[in-house]
């Protein structure tokens, strides 16, 4: 209990300590010990070791657990149901989170009366964003091997679907090999679990290279567009998500937030919904009370399709760019961006800064210009963080709630202090 709780309270201490780290590092002057020692030395090599220690657990943990989760979950009707209930809940709060950044966008105007020419210094290379019918056709592997090797994560996801319910269908025949997955399971838990206990000092490092590179002053003509995306992830946040687990889940939302802290402080420094799938997963069944099945199955598939905080970025950049070019947005537009976002919110990566590159294309969908990216690419970081922790906050209430509609939740657990992580 003590264990889980100090863990927590590090990881919090660890952001805390590189913010104001990295702060007094961005004001020394630049030289040889500040640059090359500290920052791309000792900083840069412990803050790697994280990233990578948690990336690698990524793709073995996604495949051995969906097949688990698949497996168990045996009854394909039951998995259907589960798939269609998981779904509509991403697409909704999607929509929801798109049209409150519009909102939120057109209140707050941040490009109103700014002159940003002097931010823009050149032009960002944008790569270019997928078509539907790519996205489409991309989710079956040819070689899935290939995606396993490449980490193609839709790929994996519905290879290791299949390979599930395939097992769930001769059960018996394919007994051995449930048991070896299930094995494999627990390893997998247990190395997320050894990983967790260098988190504090990993998202110290990110946290103090962040800051330390970025400083703040860049930041001060973009703060408008700062405080609109950061206003309208926290309306979300404790609107949709909190609102949702009170009245739908009848639960108490400030339970959730203790609960679910670590995997925010995580995700909040790596930026990656991805990477921090392993201790997402691992904090929403140890401390959640979610069934291991459901978030087995609802969590590998939101960290890859659902990116709400994604979305309200790409909402308010949309009012941002278009005031700032001076172009006025039809009722028919703003439509066009809810749904482009949403589609551009399953084909964003859960790795950094994607959300930018699929920005390009719900702006060329009302033809806005690609360009304006620029202005909102040199202060993406911290944002990038931010709403990467709203997207798995979305991913993990909507565990919860599933969990709870199938009558697979384990309330003991939610309102329990906690054993371990
Ligand atoms: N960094 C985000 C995530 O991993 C994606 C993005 O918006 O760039 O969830």
């Amino acid at each position: 209990m003590k264990k889980k709780a100090s863990l927590t309270k590090k990881i919090m201490l660890g952001l805390f300590l590189g913010a104001i780290f990295g702060v007094i590092l961005s004001n020394l002057p630049g030289g040889y010990l500040k640059d090359t020692v500290i920052i791309n030395g000792l900083i840069s090599v412990v803050g790697g070791i994280f990233i990578n220690a948690i990336k690698m657990l990524v793709v073995p943990l996604v495949f051995v657990s969906i097949v688990c989760g698949a497996s168990a979950i045996g009854d394909p009707k039951k998995l259907g149901r589960v798939g269609i209930k998981t779904l509509s809940f991403y697409l909704v709060t999607t929509g929801i989170a798109i049209s409150l950044a519009l909102i939120i966008g057109k209140i707050i105007s941040p490009g109103i009366g700014l002159d940003l020419s002097s931010v823009i210094k050149k032009e960002p290379t944008i790569g270019a964003a997928k078509s539907l019918v790519d996205v489409i056709l991309d989710m079956i592997p040819r070689n899935p091997v290939a995606s396993l090797a490449n980490g193609s994560m839709l790929q994996i996801i519905v290879f290791a679907l299949l390979t599930g319910v395939s097992m769930a269908m001769i059960r018996e025949k394919a007994q051995p090999v449930i048991n070896i997955f299930n094995s494999l399971n627990e390893i997998m838990m247990k190395m997320v679990i050894i990983v967790m206990t260098v988190a504090p000092y990993g998202v110290f490092a990110l946290i103090t290279k962040t800051f330390a590179t970025v400083g703040f002053e860049a930041m001060v003509p973009l703060l408008k567009y700062m405080v609109a995306v950061l206003l309208a992830l926290v309306v979300h946040a404790l609107l949709t998500y909190m609102g949702m687990l009170s009245v739908i889940g009848k639960l108490n939302p400030i339970q959730f937030f203790k609960n679910f802290a670590p995997a925010m402080g995580v995700a909040f420094s790596t930026a990656s919904s991805s990477g921090t799938l392993p201790v997402t997963i691992e904090t929403a069944e140890e401390r959640c009370g979610v069934s291991k099945n459901i978030a087995a199955f609802t969590l590998p598939l939101g960290a890859t399709i659902n990116m709400d905080g994604t979305a309200i970025m790409q909402g308010v950049a949309v009012i941002f760019i278009s005031q700032v070019y001076g172009i006025d947005l039809s009722l028919q537009a703003l439509l066009t961006v809810i749904l482009t976002a949403t589609l551009a919110s399953v084909g964003t990566a859960g790795v950094p800064g994607v959300g930018l590159i699929t920005l390009s294309m719900v702006l060329q969908s009302i033809g806005l210009p690609i360009e304006g990216i620029a202005l909102i690419i040199g202060i993406d970081r911290l944002l990038d963080m931010t709403r990467t922790v709203v997207n798995i906050t979305g991913d993990t209430v909507c565990t919860i709630l599933v969990s709870k509609s199938e009558g697979e939740f384990d309330k003991d657990i939610y309102y329990k202090k906690n054993k371990q992580l």
